[in-house]
């Protein structure tokens, strides 16, 4: 039996509503006909721990007819065979949701700028059209993957994200604007070296835990740390922390 075999959705995102059973994949037999392989409503994550649920479907105008003789167990083996072979390809290709099957997957270049966080799956490494530097979507340090929104927000609401929820080291787009932070206060002649150490603490306080209540108090000692500081170094960080702390605490 020659076959297509077209995977819909190797990651489940679990379905809102109790009825709708959630595609996985469609398979065109031979002739050309269609069939319809679905996952339970309530399934969530990688598709293949779903496999002895699955069901097959074959659509029709007024809706569907189960799939129930010889043909669906051939035809569930072959959808197994390329979701196994896809995740040998993961490698080269990133479900556009995260394994999790809570949130989508991101793709986001290492200065920052999003490439992809609809859901929809990607070539892994890209380049970005807006800087052409490359792409990560997982942390480079833990491996984890990045987390876009959760999977049925609208993607305008996405907020890029600056730490690894998981190990908690920033990202490369993150870790670029510390290590210039740090050099500006490193070079402000006009700072102690204990007020540097000191701000230095402060500001790594306030971005680590932006929602913390003692941020409020930690952010005006730092403002006041700050006016020993060059003009320069002051405006940088003011701007900083506002930006960061509004990007952060917006709902
Ligand atoms: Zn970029
Ligand atoms: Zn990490």
């Amino acid at each position: 039996m020659a076959t297509k075999v077209v995977i819909e959705n190797a990651v489940l995102r679990g379905s809102q509503q109790e009825q709708f059973w959630q595609k996985v994949a469609t398979v065109y037999l031979d002739g050309g006909e269609e069939f319809n392989v679905v996952a339970p409503p309530k399934a969530t994550g990688d598709a293949l721990e779903w496999l002895k649920q699955f069901q097959v479907r074959s659509p029709t105008a007024q809706g569907y007819n189960p799939v129930t003789d010889g043909r669906s167990q051939s035809i569930i083996q072959q959808v197994q065979a390329e979701l196994e072979k896809r995740k040998l390809d993961s490698e080269i290709w990133r479900s556009g949701t995260n394994p999790d099957g809570r949130y989508v997957a991101a793709q986001i270049c290492l200065r920052g700028h999003v490439l992809n966080v609809n859901g929809t799956d990607f070539e892994r490494g890209e380049h970005c059209p807006k800087c052409g530097e490359a792409s990560i979507d997982a942390c480079q340090h833990c491996k984890v993957a990045i987390r876009g929104g959760e999977i049925y927000a609208s993607t305008t609401d996405y907020k890029l994200p600056y730490f690894c929820h998981k190990c908690g080291r920033p990202y490369p787009w993150m870790a670029d604007r510390l290590s210039t932070a740090k050099e500006l206060l490193d070079h402000d002649d006009k700072l102690l070296l204990e007020d540097r150490e000191k701000l230095w603490g402060l500001l790594q306080y306030v971005m680590s835990d932006p929602k913390s209540d003692m941020v409020p108090a930690k952010r005006k000692l730092f403002e006041i740390g700050l006016g020993k500081a060059l003009p320069a170094t002051r405006e940088f960080f003011l701007d900083f922390v506002a930006k960061y702390l509004a990007e952060m605490t917006k709902s």
